[in-house]
């Protein structure tokens, strides 16, 4: 048995070294691994699974290259493309999430800047939302101009999405259009004024185990209170349509969300895109590090529905979180 499983994680640093170890681990080791990490994400979130749903409330056209994105410049992904969902659309999933007693209502915007006037509108959509429904929000937008950044906070976002997606080193052959700096600068300005942050990343797109821990060292450094960890959907017409995902075995997938609370164990694991077409038939385990996911569905792809979610949640044993 690797010591590495029975190392004291509270109170002694991980070293790089380490984390790859625990990715590296057999397979047989797995449960020792989640029986560890369980006593962590218990201390930190108890016996609690927070339910989210995400509204694509901007789809296509974006500027930008990322290759596993089918709303990305490149893409010919057949995928609907629209500049703003109707209001009533917005409504309609805030009503579902504060009905179903769901813990936040994630709000995808597909591009990369955005106009003042777009803000503009877009803040008025989610004042109305908080009036109405009064949801927790979270944004997943691009990069913010400070102005534009504290006109959603005055609107009434509280959290934003920003994913680093890969490791620094690897990030150039996923996207060449805007840098990981710029990723980091616009999440240190969302934090500096206050945002809760959310910043995960996608596992499939043909790193290495080193890139991931890269990713989850840098996520570290930012401390933020989510951290999504999806695993790559490869989506026909995007770049990454023919990726070769057959490594993410469940037992692999659940030693990175395993890593990723050792790394981050005060945070919302969450085990987003993917979770359905790779840990099947051991969902259940994920719940031993992950205390957050996804119910009906992506940006561009489908998922569980949330009957199902719920329902999976108290099969595993655990109960649905009330924000
Ligand atoms: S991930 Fe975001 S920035 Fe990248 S192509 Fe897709 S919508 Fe654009």
């Amino acid at each position: 048995m690797s010591s590495i499983i029975y190392k004291s994680f509270e109170t002694e640093a991980l070293s790089r070294e380490e984390a790859i170890e625990i990715l590296n681990l057999p397979d047989e080791n797995l449960p020792a691994l989640l029986d560890t990490v369980y006593a962590i994400r218990r201390k930190y979130k108890g016996n609690t699974v927070g339910i989210q749903i995400l509204t694509n409330a901007r789809s296509g056209n974006c500027s930008q290259n990322c290759a596993y994105c089918a709303q990305s410049r490149d893409s010919e992904a057949d995928i609907d493309k629209y500049r703003l969902v109707p209001y009533e659309k917005l409504l309609h999933d805030g009503r579902i999430a504060r009905d179903k007693n769901l813990s936040r209502h994630c709000i995808g915007l597909s591009g990369i800047r955005f106009s003042d006037r777009e803000i503009d509108e877009f803040a008025d959509c989610v004042k109305n939302l908080r009036k109405e429904v009064d949801t927790h929000i979270c944004c997943s937008i691009g990069f913010l101009t400070l102005q534009q950044a504290q006109k959603l906070k005055d609107a009434g976002v509280n959290r934003i999405n920003h994913n680093l997606n890969t490791g620094r080193n690897f990030y150039k052959n996923i996207c060449t259009t805007h840098t990981y700096d710029e990723r980091i600068s616009n999440i240190k300005m969302l934090q500096n004024i206050g945002f809760e942050i959310c910043c995960g990343g996608i596992i499939g797109l043909g790193e290495s185990m080193g890139d991931i821990v890269d990713m989850l060292f840098e996520i570290r450094d930012i401390n933020p209170e989510s951290v999504p960890i999806n695993f790559l959907i490869p989506l026909k017409g995007t770049a990454l349509a023919n990726a070769n995902t057959s490594h993410l075995s469940p037992e692999y997938c659940l030693k990175i969300l395993c890593l990723a609370r050792l790394l981050t164990p005060k945070s919302d694991i969450r085990c987003a895109a993917g979770r359905e077409v790779y840990l099947k038939g051991k969902e259940k385990l994920m719940f031993y590090a992950v205390d957050s996911i996804f119910a009906s569905g992506y940006l561009t792809a489908g998922g569980q529905s949330i009957e199902d979610t719920i329902k999976l949640v108290a099969d595993a044993g655990f109960q649905y979180r009330i924000e």
